[in-house]
């Protein structure tokens, strides 16, 4: 299936050139964007999307997802990105937080979650600072990167693309 083409070519590659196998160089990255920490709906349709992800997605940062906390607010209601540091002149990586909403998220389909998720990876990969006063322009590019990415169906379900 051609939406596994990352671990298919790169990720493969890159294991192979450390002497690894490549499920072991897969789960190491899952890990460190705390896959393996989410309850198993979650963590498996986040691994879906993130095995879809071109290579170097987030080198321009590090990126954490979780579960909201109890009464925890999340600004797009199903999950929210954020910027938990910004880079500066002595740390060139920008750390973002993708928080899913479970309360909200659980009423969806697969492929509405899957769509959602990826919008907010989208946003991590857009490095744009989210601030209220450029709310369209963030929310454009993350539906486009999504769409990049291959997404648009997912993001059709979920009813965020024309
Ligand atoms: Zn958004």
């Amino acid at each position: 299936m051609s939406c596994y083409r990352t671990v298919g070519t790169a990720w493969r590659q890159f294991a192979a050139e450390h002497g690894e196998a490549w499920e072991t160089a897969v789960a190491r990255w899952l890990e460190d964007y705390g896959v393996h920490q989410l309850p198993d709906r979650y963590r498996w349709l986040v691994t879906e999307v993130i095995l879809r992800l071109p290579e170097g997605w987030s080198s321009h940062c590090s990126c954490t997802i979780r579960m909201a906390g109890e009464g925890e607010v999340v600004r797009e209601h199903y999950a929210e990105a954020r910027l938990s540091s910004d880079a500066d002149e002595t740390c060139w990586r920008q750390a973002w937080e993708v928080v899913l909403n479970a309360a909200a998220l659980n009423e969806l389909t697969d492929a509405a979650i899957r769509g959602c998720i990826a919008h907010e990876l989208a946003h991590v990969g857009s490095a744009l600072l989210p601030t209220p006063e450029k709310y369209n322009l963030h929310e454009n590019r993350a539906d486009n990167i999504a769409k990049w990415w291959g997404f648009e169906e997912d993001l059709k379900v979920l009813g965020v693309v024309w």
